[in-house]
């Protein structure tokens, strides 16, 4: 655990520079818009340790796949967010000497970041020689003109004598990523003059789609423009001034950046790229940042969490919710949310299981509908991808990938590629809660009724029928927990195929006729479906009344965790990947993660014996892991354990628990918070089309509110040592379930 940051409710700011937390510090103080995203790493070079990082959402390219033994229906590639051409680079000359925080004496240093806002800002002094001058940086990525970048500095000669300042300001495109199996660039240059650069990047062996990216630089600024450099991969400005005592000077960076992912060829890019510097050339600053501004505090006000009593857990709430809006508002459907986002390059900024599983139950509950049903497109749009990813097993129907940009899987670990199929139910799961929470059929009974089909032509396939025990099983399979490969008949596949088969069957028969004929499912494949349904096995242990895990399980030398010597967690940092294997112990729900996604549909007996058996083998080595054991406990009324596990996903990165935070945030587990307090501490459900609530406050808490946005109403849940109130703040009136009890909500109402 190590805090970096000082604890605010809305902000995440320091005065302090150590070099050894720079990573850290990057991660912490991203930006995003959701089109595009960066680590805060400095405008200006910085020779010391430091992870740069920009990305635009879904530019990425392929990775070689190497393996020792190559195997048939290995995925050939292993697709990787890429470093986009660095546009915020700017480089400051202070009477000919550049600066370089590195090297350079400075002082009174300060970096904040404005959750309220997305506005990151940072200042210091520096002295070079007889000059002592005024760094003072702030940076958006516009959330109202999705393409634009603005940088803003301000120089302020604080010495007696002048000082000459210049500012070098480029686009360089000669950029690697650290994490890489190739020690190469990926972008050749198209066209380069001394504003604007576009490059593509580099063909492939993999067939994989080439992008081009444009960016182009406008300037604002009181100083004078005294050189331009265009070079082959890297084009530059130079802005020169001297400064008086105390003069200042101002330089702002507007830079336009679009993709061939929006404009197919390169003349339309160009001239979109010219088109939108054009319009935004008119607006001042302020302006600018303004409209920026106006939604963020819309977005907020739809869904602030408030907490009273604990500043720490409200920062945590409020920094997890503003890096899954940097990440993902839903305003591109093509687009999903990465596990690290636009903060790093590790999981590749890639789509997997976790924005059906964990992301989709919170923006159901801050956004409106459209926002998760472009997710739910996300997957509809890529069924050819998932037709191949089965095909590719020798399988019917279509398997959606565990790791994607394109719908086809570009992950290239076979016991997680081949096997942790889960993540198909998974999929379908998410269009029965957009449906659940919604009310609205719209999808399920369209696209989403055609991934359902496909999905369950896959299960139709995948499962075997075992004539000894004239049941249909899944052999050789990976459940969410990833401690255990190669298994048979893991509980949570298994109950999420049948139930995928059950909820198609009943989904076709709610679709229009034109739908049915074009699904084209045959009276066979719903009889095959049904068998299946009916004969399916699902391991149970009648004597501890639990379901297994998988077959085989209840054979190992079960011990609780507490049996592990402290100095050997996490087991993943200290034992041998077969020990792991071997071992009883569980990296992340997985019985329990299906209990927790149905969690009406278990009785209190059956959810009590599970989670007393399986959570005490469980490491939680994923920082997903927390929040469904949170609403687990909190269902169970064990509050404290409910509050540890709070504890442990709302501060994730800000207090770098599992330490790997330098890589980037876990943006997919930034979702634990919200689940954890809402359908955990709140008891939060919908079930037959009724909202209900069964809040309690943690201890140490004052109070806690947030806003929830519930099929054309946002509702406003309060909870103090008084009781709970829930408030209508608009749409019509809505009668819910608190505690059980029957209430209308059309105003304040109060238990
Ligand atoms: C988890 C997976 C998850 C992945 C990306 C892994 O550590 O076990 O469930 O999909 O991280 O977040």
């Amino acid at each position: 655990m190590k805090r970096i940051f000082e604890v605010q409710p809305w902000n995440v700011s320091t005065h302090e520079f150590k070099p050894e937390d720079k990573r850290l510090q990057e991660s912490m103080t991203s930006l995003g818009n959701g089109y595009m995203g960066m680590r805060g790493f400095f405008d200006e070079d910085y020779s010391g340790d430091s992870l740069p990082g920009i990305y635009l959402g879904g530019v990425w390219y392929p990775d070689k796949t190497r393996v020792g033994w190559w195997k048939n229906g290995y995925p050939k590639y292993f697709g990787k967010v890429i470093n986009a051409v660095n546009f915020i680079k700017m480089n400051f000359m202070i009477n000919g000497s550049k600066l370089d925080l590195a090297n350079d004496e400075f002082t009174d240093f300060d970096l904040g970041l404005n959750l309220k806002n997305g506005v990151l800002v940072r200042s210091f002094v520096v002295t070079k020689g007889a000059a002592k001058v005024q760094f003072n940086f702030e940076r958006f990525l516009s959330v109202a003109q999705k393409e634009l970048s603005v940088q803003k500095v301000d120089i302020k000669n604080l010495s007696d004598a002048e000082v000459k300042i210049e500012v070098i300001s480029a686009l360089d495109s000669n950029v690697k990523n650290e994490d890489a199996n190739y020690d190469e660039h990926f972008w050749e240059v198209r066209h380069i003059d001394e504003d604007s650069l576009v490059a593509e990047t580099k063909a492939n062996d993999f067939g994989t789609p080439r992008f081009t990216s444009g960016m182009q630089a406008g300037y604002v600024t009181s100083l004078e423009k005294t050189d331009e450099n265009v070079g082959d991969t890297e084009t530059s400005i130079t802005f020169s001034g001297k400064l008086n005592k105390d003069e200042v000077a101002t330089i702002e960076k507007r830079v336009i950046v679009v993709t061939s992912r929006d404009y197919d060829s390169q003349d339309k890019l160009i001239s979109a790229m010219n088109d939108l510097s054009a319009k935004i050339s008119s607006q001042s600053y302020d302006e600018l940042l303004t409209a920026h501004e106006n939604i963020w505090a819309e977005r907020w006000e739809q869904s602030d969490v408030k907490i009273e009593g604990d500043t720490e857990a409200q920062q945590g709430m409020r920094f997890n919710l503003f890096g899954l809006f940097t990440t993902y508002y839903g305003d591109d459907s093509r687009l999903n949310i990465g596990p690290k986002g636009f903060t790093g390059e590790k999981y590749g900024g890639a789509t997997y299981w976790d924005t059906e599983a964990f992301a989709v139950p919170v923006y159901l509950g801050i956004t409106k509908p459209e926002v998760t049903r472009n997710l739910l497109m996300y997957r509809y749009k890529q069924l050819d991808g998932a037709y191949i990813n089965a095909q590719e097993q020798g399988l019917k129907g279509a398997l959606f990938p565990m790791v994607t940009f394109n719908g086809i899987e570009c992950h290239n670990e076979w016991e997680i590629t081949f096997e942790e199929i889960h993540r198909n139910g998974d999929i379908a799961f998410a269009i029965y809660n957009y449906t659940r929470y919604t009310g609205d059929k719209s999808y399920v009974l369209n696209e989403g009724s055609k991934v359902l089909t496909e999905i369950s032509r896959f299960w139709a396939d995948r499962v075997h029928f075992s004539k000894r025990n004239n049941q249909y099983m899944i052999h050789g399979v990976t459940g969410p927990d990833e401690y255990e490969n190669n298994v048979d008949n893991n509980w949570n596949t298994n109950y999420l195929a049948q139930w995928t088969l059950k909820y198609t069957l009943e989904i076709l028969k709610e679709v229009s006729a034109d739908q049915a004929k074009a699904l084209n499912v045959s009276d066979e494949e719903k009889a095959k479906w049904q068998d299946i349904i009916d004969k399916m096995y699902l391991p149970y242990d009648k004597d501890l009344d639990i379901f297994v895990q998988h077959d085989g399980f209840l054979d190992k030398d079960l011990e609780p965790v507490s049996a592990i010597p402290k100095d050997q967690l996490p087991i993943n940092q200290h034992w041998s990947w077969d020990k792991i294997l071997r071992s009883p112990y569980i990296k992340q729900g997985d019985v329990l993660q299906v209990m927790y996604d149905f969690i009406d549909e278990f009785t209190p007996e059956q959810k009590k014996h599970n989670f007393d058996f399986y959570e005490p083998m469980t490491v939680h080595e994923s920082s997903l892991s927390a929040a469904i054991h949170s609403v687990m406990a909190a269902d169970l009324h064990y509050e404290k354990k409910a509050v540890e596990f709070y504890e442990r996903t709302a501060r994730l990165d800000l207090d770098n628990y599992n330490n790997d935070t330098v890589d980037g945030l876990h943006i997919t587990s930034m979702t634990g918070g919200w689940i954890a307090m809402v359908q955990g501490f709140a008891g939060m459900r919908v079930h037959n089309d009724t909202l209900s609530y069964k809040p309690f406050l943690p201890k140490k808490w004052d109070s806690y509110s947030f806003r929830q946005v519930f099929r054309g109403r946002v509702i406003e849940v309060s909870v103090d040592k008084q009781g709970s109130h829930f408030e209508l703040i608009s749409g019509d009136p809505l009668d819910i379930l608190v505690d059980g009890k029957p209430t209308t909500l059309d105003s304040l109402q109060t238990n």
